[in-house]
């Protein structure tokens, strides 16, 4: 089958993705790499990520933190908490980092801003954020301040899908792609990307979501793996009542999580991809060097204190990681040292090499 990012239509794209062959596999891994190699080089860029709140008023299907996912005991960090892993990213030589959470409205706009202009004028790193879907003045409240960057994941292109899976505010519609949209024309870079193997997710809805990543002209794009949250509707009967035909629903498996990353990487040649946690939760051994090895130029270390981090239980897994945010770092660097790969300098914009 071809591979040249011209003739990577949905078709193609679909096959690859059910392709099961050990010697077309390791054909498409080559060529991500050498495509990963030759547009965005052999530096592995790290954002720290600090999970600033589990607050949530959605009610995503699949997420362990939403509204209606519980018990959990809820968090939302200081101004001065947020600084200080900040600082730790910063002396760790991250050149950027990511602040994640919740939808909540009690971490405020003007909030926000304040923690952004802190970062920015104690260390100077690049700031992503990612914290839903918010207003418009928000969105415009954090740029001025200085926020480089916004990930938000439009999670599936099959709007039935999307809408039992992540249900509306009541009062309000949930447009993800719109959000994007008006980012991008605000000076954000944006970021976005989707789980792998969500029940419903078919091999031709996740073409389409390949093909959405290069038609938007995603700056970066987060793929990883749908983990099955026990305290979530996706993991009972919703799971189950959406879950398409066996030949035809997308598994959550670690090889198909780096098909669509390869595929990505070659539809996408010079755009930013995480080798995600989420990856390596599913092999802890060898999902984060397999994803920087078929397309990946990104890792995303956390830096959130490990009190907090157990509780942004948004799937399993992550609780067990009790570690500091210094032995993460350090995991992270020796095993990009270990590829003879580089660490990225810098904020790490999108850009050619
Ligand atoms: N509240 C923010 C950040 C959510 S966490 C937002 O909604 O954008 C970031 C990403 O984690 C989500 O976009 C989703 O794709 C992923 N995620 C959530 N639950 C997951 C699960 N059970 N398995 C794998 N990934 C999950």
């Amino acid at each position: 089958m071809p591979l040249s990012c011209d003739a990577l239509d949905h078709d193609a794209i679909a096959a690859w993705l059910r392709e099961t062959d050990p010697a077309a596999l390791a054909a498409l891994w080559r060529r991500a790499d050498a495509v990963r190699r030759a547009r965005v080089g052999d530096a592995v860029h790290l954002r720290g990520l600090i999970e600033i709140t589990n607050y949530c008023v959605r009610h995503c299907a699949y997420c362990g933190i939403a509204a209606c996912a519980g018990p959990l005991r809820r968090y939302r960090m200081t101004l001065e908490e947020i600084l200080a892993c900040a600082r730790q990213g910063r002396d760790f030589g991250f050149g950027t980092v990511v602040l994640q959470g919740g939808e909540d409205p009690g971490v405020t706009g003007p909030f926000v801003a304040d923690v952004v202009r802190a970062i920015k004028a104690e260390t100077g790193v690049a700031v992503t954020l990612s914290l839903g879907e918010r207003s418009e003045a928000d969105l415009r409240l954090w740029r001025d301040a200085g926020a480089d960057r916004y990930l938000l994941r439009f999670e599936t292109t099959d709007q039935d899908l999307y809408a039992r899976i992540h249900p509306n505010v009541p009062g309000t519609l949930s447009d993800r792609f719109a959000q994007l949209r008006l980012m991008r024309r605000m000076g954000y870079e944006i970021g976005t990307g989707v789980m792998i193997g969500i029940p419903g997710q078919t091999w031709d809805t996740l073409a389409d979501d390949i093909l959405a990543f290069r038609d938007f002209d995603m700056d970066m794009i987060g793929i990883g793996p749908y983990l099955r949250s026990p305290r979530t509707p996706l993991a009972g009967p919703l799971g189950l009542e959406l879950a398409a035909a066996p030949e035809e629903q997308v598994p959550s498996d670690e090889v198909t999580t780096l098909k669509a990353m390869a595929l990505t990487r070659l539809v996408c040649p010079d755009t930013n991809i995480p080798s995600t946690t989420a990856l390596s939760i599913l092999d802890p051994s060898a999902g984060r060097v397999n994803g920087l090895t078929r397309g990946a130029n990104v890792i995303m270390p956390n830096l959130t204190p490990p009190e907090y981090r157990v509780l942004y239980d948004i799937y399993p897994g992550k609780a067990g990681i009790h570690e500091t945010a210094e032995v993460l770092a350090d995991r992270v660097i020796a095993l990009i040292d270990g590829l003879g790969r580089t660490i990225g300098t810098g904020p790490g914009s999108r850009g050619r090499v």
